[in-house]
């Protein structure tokens, strides 16, 4: 095999390097909104680009939500069995089911080979999630095969614990961790050139002695780029769904098992400009001839001034635009959801909003920290359906503290609300490395005497651990009715205007 030639400034001159963006992300229905940010710097900085996407290969992304069939019920019972008989199998068939939804298969390591051969690539970029670990190992292996260097990224590897994990894949040229929008050209330029990286903030290399220092959070400025999704696949989609953000990062930020405010580019909550991001829908809008909007937003009332001014705004400047958001229903303060400004969000093109309930116990949510009141979401749920928009909300089941009563309360919360929500979401508790609640076992690891046998898996940054409620078997029962419950209501079908949005958020 011989050696990677780096390209000499002449070479530069002569030919514009050539650049793969590889898209290990989760979203299938409409264009990553990473790869998209990518791909801007890069082409105004003279680059050539291609995107591959194993999602073109078979790979099925994982949808929000997932159609709610009998099957779905059963495996959903399974998944959040408290019995000791089937939680042992559990942590099994989750691993079975990783390695073989994103395993990496012939027809997709043919197909990136194929892509290899075609074009003489300069550099390869992987921007990928951590599921895609085996996909990620076979496709590095081929890079090296060719001779490409190969810079990684995504969103766990600002933190050193996950990184650590990934730097020794072979194929891996260094990995980035922080967010790329105005360094990336720089990078790239000094890859293909074949020159040290460890002046970049951020850059991680195993021989590079600062690893795990991310680089700095990015400056939402007004020449932030404005993301390209010309290489997206757009005919395959009926609903052209463009996402965008307004901001990074969460203004609330507090609450013990979000992953969302450690991820590399939301650890800070930064919003941008109005006047910014009115301008990127309209150009969006006009370049992929679409009205409908997805934000990407952690929470989108999280700048205030920005949620009103959408709502003000948005049907000046694309008429007729629908879009679909994600809030914080805080429960002190003016947060905009209240019932005129949820009925003006409607007639703005809001046509989906989803929000965390988590629990529908007031001291389970206290013990979160989620900072909002069970009697204020309750007054948002009824509002914002009143106001014609379809609602969607997340439950964590199995939070380290909930009780059986807990369980009750959820159950009392949804059975009261039922008419108004369209999805509910339920996920296990995950922890998660660098998140509140990390910090908060570590130093007090006596607050949570329902949890044993804790162990990191910090390749897919997460961990093992049993959690033992008090009254395990009423706990148990309680769990099952919450199931039932959901799976109901989410058989429901939708109004004609909510289903482009349903399953994306
Ligand atoms: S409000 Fe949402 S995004 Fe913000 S910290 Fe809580 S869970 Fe995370």
């Amino acid at each position: 095999m011989s050696q990677y030639e780096p390209l000499s400034d002449e070479a530069i001159r002569q030919r514009a390097p050539r650049i793969l963006l590889v898209d290990l992300n989760n979203e299938a229905t409409f264009p990553t909104l990473a790869i998209g940010s990518l791909a801007t710097p890069l082409l105004k900085a003279g680059y050539q680009i291609e995107v591959f996407s194993p999602l073109a290969y078979g790979i099925t992304a994982l949808s929000r939500d997932v159609e709610e069939t009998l099957l779905n019920y059963v495996l959903t019972r399974v998944h959040f069995a408290a019995s000791p008989l089937i939680e042992w199998a559990n942590e099994w068939l989750l691993q079975l089911y990783y390695r073989v939804r994103f395993r990496s298969t012939r027809a997709m390591a043919d197909a990136f080979q194929k892509v290899l051969d075609e074009t003489a690539f300069d550099a390869i970029l992987v921007s990928s999630y951590l599921q895609y670990h085996q996909l990620l190992i076979t496709l590095a292996g081929q890079a090296k095969g060719a001779n490409i260097p190969l810079l990684l990224g995504g969103p766990y590897f600002n933190q050193k614990s996950v990184t650590e994990q990934w730097i020794d894949i072979p194929g891996v040229t260094a990995i980035f961790g922080g967010e790329a929008d105005f360094v990336l050209p720089d990078i790239v330029r000094d890859m293909v050139q074949g020159r040290d990286l460890k002046h970049h903030p951020g850059v991680f290399k195993r021989e590079i002695t600062v690893l795990g220092q991310a680089a700095p959070p990015a400056m939402l400025t007004d020449d932030l780029p404005i993301p390209n999704f010309d290489h997206f696949a757009w005919d395959k989609h009926p609903h052209r769904l463009i996402p965008i953000m307004a901001g990074r990062g969460c203004g609330w930020g507090h609450c013990l098992f979000c992953s969302d405010v450690t991820t590399a580019s939301t650890r800070t909550f930064r919003s941008r400009s109005m006047a910014s991001v009115l301008r990127e829908i309209q150009v969006q809008s006009e370049r992929y001839q679409s009205g409908n909007f997805i934000f990407f937003d952690s929470k989108l009332n999280s700048d205030l001034a920005m949620w009103y001014g959408l709502i003000e705004q948005f049907q000046a400047v694309v008429p007729g635009a629908r879009w679909v958001a994600s809030v914080h229903v805080d429960g002190k303060g003016e947060n905009g959801l209240d019932r005129e400004s949820l009925k003006a969000a409607y007639a703005a093109g809001l046509r989906r909003i989803s929000f965390g309930l988590e629990s529908g116990s007031q001291r389970l949510n206290q013990l979160m920290r989620k900072g909002t009141s069970v009697e204020r979401m309750s007054a948002f749920v009824r509002d914002a359906h009143e106001a014609g928009i379809s609602v969607r909300t997340t439950i964590i089941v199995g939070y380290p503290g909930e009780t059986a009563a807990d369980l009750d309360a959820t159950i009392g919360f949804i059975e009261a609300h039922r008419q108004y929500f369209d999805r509910v979401k339920l996920s296990k508790f995950k922890a998660i490395p660098g998140t509140g609640f990390d910090q908060r076992l570590a130093s007090k690891p006596h607050k949570y005497p329902s949890v044993t046998r804790f162990q990191w898996d910090y390749l897919l940054a997460r961990a093992r651990f049993v959690f033992r409620p008090p009254q395990l078997r009423q706990y148990r029962r309680s769990k099952a009715r919450l199931i039932k419950l959901v799976h109901r209501i989410n058989r429901k079908s939708l109004m004609d205007e909510a289903q482009q949005f349903n399953g994306v958020m």
